[in-house]
């Protein structure tokens, strides 16, 4: 099902001012449109901006969530996404490759519900992500559980890990979304010291992945937030690399104009630098 590629340096002439540009040949895997909702942007707004980005490869992940208190409890419309996608994918054929892709959530409660709609949707890819911990979405569940602490050793981060555990468990996943995606909502900045207190937990869910034959995402959003830093941090990279991980899909998350390959370049260093490879599909 995946191929696998190094990044590919491209050759392009700014007839402007006549100099050499290189640029890589970017593959963003996640992309949220208003099939999700918290995003209102169309499919064709995001292909525009991929090829307008040179992006070679781009997919859809739009969410899917089975979550009852939350607002993108069975929001998602495959049928209708995939008419939309399907006419994009000829009206752009030779610019760009598109795929459709999709974000699941997972938590006990709805495990059936996410393994029925990945039969009836045939994705071509299927990032699993934690966004739920003890039930509750992971920005209110960090905010609670973090509130009366002073430090971040106060905290017990340990139920987040077990919704990891849970998908790398349930092994009906391709890429594994956005690992330490705590910090996005924490109110502390030292998160080393946090990945470094987790290392045992952390080492253990990517043997799990490396075993089961899955890739980690290297996700930029977290460039875009507080946190000023990729998910995951280098740090966890590495210890990808050093349990046996060779392949990284990579994402931007975007859900608005702009967001499209967001600082791509310099995490496409870092990848690099550690010797990991960028996942495509066929
Ligand atoms: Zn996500
Ligand atoms: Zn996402």
């Amino acid at each position: 099902m995946f191929y696998y590629t190094e990044p590919v340096l491209l050759l392009t002439l700014d007839s402007r001012h006549l100099n050499l540009i290189i640029a890589l040949m970017h593959i963003d895997l996640h992309n949220h449109t208003r099939f999700s909702y918290d995003s209102n942007r169309s499919m064709e707004e995001t292909v525009i901006e991929a090829i307008e980005k040179n992006v070679k490869v781009f997919g859809f992940s739009d969410h899917l969530d089975f979550n009852e208190n939350d607002p993108g409890n069975e929001y998602y419309n495959g049928c209708m996404q995939k008419k939309e996608f399907e006419r994009l994918s000829k009206k752009y054929e030779g610019k760009i490759e598109l795929l459709l892709g999709i974000e699941a959530s997972l938590e006990n409660a709805y495990s059936e519900k996410v393994r029925n709609a990945f039969k009836k949707h045939s994705f071509r890819y299927r990032i699993m992500s934690a966004h739920f911990v003890e039930g509750i979405v992971i920005s209110d569940w960090i905010e609670r559980t973090e509130r009366e602490a002073r430090t971040s050793d106060e905290v017990d981060y340990s139920p987040y890990f077990d919704s990891l555990k849970r998908i790398v468990s349930f092994q009906e996943y391709d890429i594994l979304g956005h690992i330490d995606y705590y910090k996005k909502y924490s109110k502390f900045t030292d998160h080393h010291k946090t990945s470094q207190k987790h290392e045992k937990e952390y080492r253990e869910i990517l043997k799990k992945v490396v075993d089961g034959g899955k890739v980690i995402e290297v996700n930029t959003s977290g460039l875009r937030h507080s946190c000023r830093e990729q998910f995951p941090s280098t740090e966890i990279l590495r210890l990808y690399r050093d349990v046996g991980g060779e392949f990284v899909a990579t994402g931007s998350d975007s859900h608005k104009s702009g967001d499209v390959a967001f600082k791509f370049d310099e995490v496409y260093n870092i990848i690099d630098n550690l010797g990991l490879k960028i996942l495509k599909f066929k």
